[in-house]
Formats: C-alpha cells, structure tokens, sequence
C-alpha cells in the first residue's frame, strides 16, 4: 500500500472533524427516554453510555425539601471530561414530570447532552467540562442544587450551560441575560448564534430551570431552548403576567408538563439545531482564555 493510499484510510478510521449526530438521531434517543420511568430514564443514559464505554459518576442525594413531608431521593449522572484548571458544568434535567412522558421536557436536552458527549469525546479540552444530566428538576431543582452544594470547582467556574426544552421550532432562545451571572458566557452565545446563522433571540427572562440553581450561589450560567417563533415573546409575557388567552399562550407550553408531551411534537430538525448550536458554543468557549 502507497504512503498516501495508507494516510487516506487513516483520515477515514480517525477524521480530524469531529463525529457528529444528526437531528434524526438524537430524535431516536428522545423515542427511547420517553414515556419510562424515573428509574428507567436514568438507566437509558447509565446504558448508552457504556455501549459508547464512556466514563460516568452518579451523585445520590435525598433532601428534604422546603414545604414538603417526605425525603426526595434522585441520583445525578455526571460525565467528567477535558483538563485544565477551570471548569465548564453543561447540564439537562433527565426527570420529568408525573404522568407526562417529557419528551420535550426534557428528553430533547437529554438527547442533545447525550449527542455532546458522544460527539465531542476526544475534543482537545482547554477545560474541566462535566456534561451532568440533573435529577429532580421538577420537584424544585433539587439535582443542580446538590450538584452545585457539593461543588469543588467553585473557584475555577468558568460557566454553566443548560439545555431545556430543545425539540420544537427553530429558534434558539436564551435566557435569563443580565443580573451579572452572564457577562463572560452572552458574548460567546452571541458569536455562536453568529457563526451558525440560526434564529436567535436572547431574554432577560427565561422561565425557571436548573440554571437557577448556579445562579443562586453567583455562578457564570445561562439555559437555552429551540422553540417555536414567537414563542420567546409568549414565555415572556406569561411569566410576567398572569392574563394569558389563548393567541398569547406558548406552543411550547401546550403539551409540556402533560401526558401529551410525546416524540410526535418534535423534530429532528430543532434538535438538531440545538446540537449544533450548543456544540459551536462549547468550541468558541474552549478557545476563551
Ligand atoms: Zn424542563
């Protein structure tokens, strides 16, 4: 075999790109979490990553929640990768809602996480990135607030980035900007939402996610969505007032949190977009100093 023949094939076994996940198959992953039980969900994940022989840590925790009787128990999935001294936390809640199959909330941000990681396993990391898949989201943020309790990094946090709600429409919406917990993050989702060229529109509300959770100990963090035109306006509108008809209510909001939040709503089209635009955002931060 010639030396050139030899280093084409060696292209073809190890591309310099990195490998990539079509919209059509983080659908097929949300098809897969959807409908299970709480259990269930989390074990997809444990099981999809040890078919890819990826490395993860579970962080049990029960808590006792403020207003409520019983201990909560939830488990945290949390994939370490990278090196350096600071750190990157992307995160997605894995739980859902009783009675809802949360295919959109948040099968969608488990998928996108799910893709991330797959993709952008052998990436050459500046930085500490733990990819988490947050547990309890919907009982308080109560799997993003242990994480940040027992969180080491503290010091070296460069910025947290959640993924919520991501399979519907195209349009990247990001939230909540201002109060001083974004000021190094919104200047590179502003260079993502440049260099992919998608839809864009960036929120000084954004409704309540595991992003809070970082924002409440002063964190650098920010979430993102892929919603329906239009919807960023709606979202807004319902969270600072309570008169809503139906024109003004989100496309987003009509299936989330019920049993008809199914697969059959998204596309692989906005999952897509959420990849790709979270992926860009990951190789412009690590480029950051
Ligand atoms: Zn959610």
């Amino acid at each position: 075999m010639k030396k050139t023949h030899i280093l084409i094939l060696f292209s073809l076994l190890f591309p310099a790109t990195l490998a990539s996940q079509t919209g059509a198959e983080l659908l097929k992953y949300v098809k897969q979490i959807e409908g299970k039980t709480p259990e269930g969900r989390k074990q997809f994940i444990k099981d999809q990553l040890k078919r890819w022989k990826v490395r993860y840590q579970t962080m049990v925790f029960q808590t006792n929640p403020p207003f409520r009787d019983s201990l909560i128990k939830g488990e945290n999935i949390i994939v370490p990768m990278g090196k350096g001294e600071k750190k990157i936390v992307v995160g997605a809640h894995s739980d859902a809602v009783a009675n809802s199959p949360g295919a959109n909330d948040n099968g969608g941000g488990v998928a996108v996480v799910l893709g991330l990681i797959k993709a952008m396993g052998d990436y050459p990391w500046n930085y500490k990135i733990d990819f988490c898949f947050f547990d309890k989201e919907e009982d308080g943020l109560l799997g993003s607030r242990e994480f940040v309790k027992k969180y080491k990094d503290r010091e070296n946090h460069l910025a947290m980035i959640n993924l919520d709600v991501e399979g519907m429409g195209d349009e990247v919406y990001v939230g909540p900007v201002g109060g001083g917990d974004d000021n190094f993050i919104m200047p590179i989702v502003r260079r993502a939402a440049k260099r992919t060229g998608r839809a864009f529109t960036e929120r000084a509300t954004y409704p309540s996610s595991d992003h809070v959770s970082f924002a409440n100990a002063k964190l650098e963090n920010i979430s993102v969505s892929v919603v329906p035109k239009g919807d960023a306006d709606k979202l807004v509108g319902m969270l600072s007032s309570q008169k809503v008809d139906a024109a003004s209510f989100p496309q987003v909001m009509k299936v989330m949190h019920t049993p008809h939040d199914s697969s059959t709503y998204m596309t692989s089209k906005a999952l897509g977009i959420s990849f790709e635009f979270t992926k860009t955002l990951l190789m412009l931060l690590n480029e950051s100093k």
